[in-house]
């Protein structure tokens, strides 16, 4: 089951791909997202918010992976998620690294599998350090309504390090990063703070007769002795400001502070979640497998003519449809093997026209439909092999270009590359489809080869692996 799932990351600093186990993925995650110190319930809940996210992502399951480096689900850098390595781990956490990793097994394996959904699809979990007294409704950040991502009152992280902090500027520290400028003269004048400096009433000289400093009133004279000043003609002007905030974040989803005090309070990791997650619910996922990798995907293959129509025929008699139909004989089974449902166009020698097929792909709605033909050539040195796509089907060519590298890497068949076709079955197949022309039946090696039964199923295991490689990635 679920751990059989890959998930994919780029390490950019040692530019490589790795793949690992999702349970895995989600205990290598887990300690750099939250305190490790926290209670077990919390971390289970964190468990839960990675799982959901790292779905949510998968590109093998439809998500949008890693926007920055290409084909990966995420990347260890800030632009994804950056992480501890275990080394790493064992210098910061020095003779707790065992129990540590035990907390962190143990939060995992509890939570093995359940993600949060919602309609049953994985919700976009965002949590935050500290909220503050009260999380955010996510219009106010995120400008969309979503459902989940409701407001909801948490005075759970009172005790939290982050939920009060202050921050002192001075005027010109905000001159400049607000890029305004005070009018210094305005201050100079009149120099009240509501509040704090009121009713300052002068002279015609400027002397100060009259000021109201926290609510009490004194004399110029009073406050230039009180303060030590030169002179009771005085003016007030502020220097630097304190700001003081509530919470840490943008308060969206789940309050890890608030979560660690509701588990401290006896509250299990589901019950936390649905506090902060308006209307999910905590579910087990179901996911293709290393065995099956191909689950839930659709495949409809094409052998090309059939019956009468022997589409081209080699110098030695070899036929075209014989064939294409005993390389999809092949290719069937094995692609059923992987989890994938397959279908053929023809299975037996007989004729079938063109718009039949495409009814047929109409009817089927498969994911591909992989059509197979042979080429024939007046230049007998014509060899290798290539396939056809129709203008503006990407993903097409992504197929056609996973098969045609595995063919030339597997059985070392000349790739003669993927290029836009305008046949009537590409333009008049309501599905991503792929036309590939096996090699030339006028080229006397090719022929040769073809006509040989481990040969075709050679050529076949590279289809599937093509195809293999282009669902996984
Ligand atoms: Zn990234
Ligand atoms: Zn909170
Ligand atoms: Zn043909």
């Amino acid at each position: 089951m679920s751990e059989d799932f890959l998930i994919c990351f780029f390490d950019p600093e040692n530019d490589q791909i790795v793949k690992r186990p999702l349970e895995d993925m989600v205990k290598i995650l887990l300690p750099s997202q939250i305190d490790i110190s926290f209670q077990l319930e919390s971390l289970k809940a964190q468990a839960v918010i990675i799982r959901t996210n790292l779905i949510r992502n998968s590109l093998k399951l439809g998500g949008k992976g890693c926007e920055k480096y290409e084909n990966v689900d995420l990347c260890k850098s800030d632009h994804c998620h950056d992480f501890y390595s275990l080394e790493e781990l064992k210098d910061i956490w020095k003779e707790d690294f065992e129990m540590n990793i035990e907390k962190i097994e143990k939060a995992v394996k509890e939570t093995e599998g359940d993600i949060l959904t919602i309609e049953g699809k994985p919700i976009m979990a965002l949590y935050h350090n500290t909220c503050g007294g009260s999380t955010e409704n996510s219009e106010n950040i995120i400008k969309n309504k979503v459902v989940y991502l409701r407001k909801v009152l948490c005075d759970y992280c009172i005790e939290s390090p982050n939920w009060e902090e202050s921050k002192e500027y001075f005027l010109e520290e905000i001159e400049k990063k607000l890029n305004i400028k005070f009018s210094k003269d305005d201050l100079f004048k009149k120099g009240e703070i509501s509040g704090y400096i009121d009713n300052i009433v002068r002279d015609e000289e400027n002397r100060v007769r009259k000021i109201k400093i926290g609510g009490k009133e004194f004399t110029g004279s009073e406050i230039m002795e009180l303060l030590d000043l030169s002179s009771n003609r005085f003016y007030i002007c502020p220097v630097s400001i304190k700001i003081v905030s509530r919470g840490s974040g943008e308060g969206l989803g789940y309050c890890q502070y608030g979560g660690n005090e509701m588990a401290r309070r006896g509250h299990t990791y589901k019950e936390i979640l649905d506090y902060y997650y308006t209307g999910i619910k905590v579910e087990r996922c179901l996911l293709p497998s290393i065995k099956k990798p191909l689950m839930g995907k659709v495949i409809l293959i094409d052998p090309g003519h059939g019956g009468e129509d022997f589409g081209y025929v080699g110098n030695n008699g070899l036929k075209e449809k014989d064939i294409v139909l005993s390389l999809s004989k092949e290719i069937k089974p094995k692609l059923e093997r992987l989890g994938a449902k397959v279908y053929l166009t023809r299975n037996k020698d007989e004729n079938m026209l063109l718009n039949k097929r495409t009814k047929m792909a109409d009817s089927i709605r498969p994911d591909f439909f992989i059509s197979f033909h042979m080429d024939f050539f007046a230049n007998s040195n014509n060899r290798g092999c290539k396939a056809y796509y129709f203008r503006g089907d990407e993903e097409s060519k992504k197929l056609g270009v996973k098969i045609l590298e595995e063919i030339e890497r597997d059985i070392n068949i000349k790739n003669k590359g993927v290029r836009e076709g305008d046949f009537y079955l590409l333009k008049n197949l309501n599905t991503s489809s792929l036309i590939i022309e096996l090699g030339y039946l006028s080229n006397l090696e090719e022929e040769k080869k073809f006509s040989d039964k481990r040969f075709i199923k050679q050529f076949s295991e590279a289809i599937g692996k093509g195809i293999l490689q282009y669902f996984e990635y």
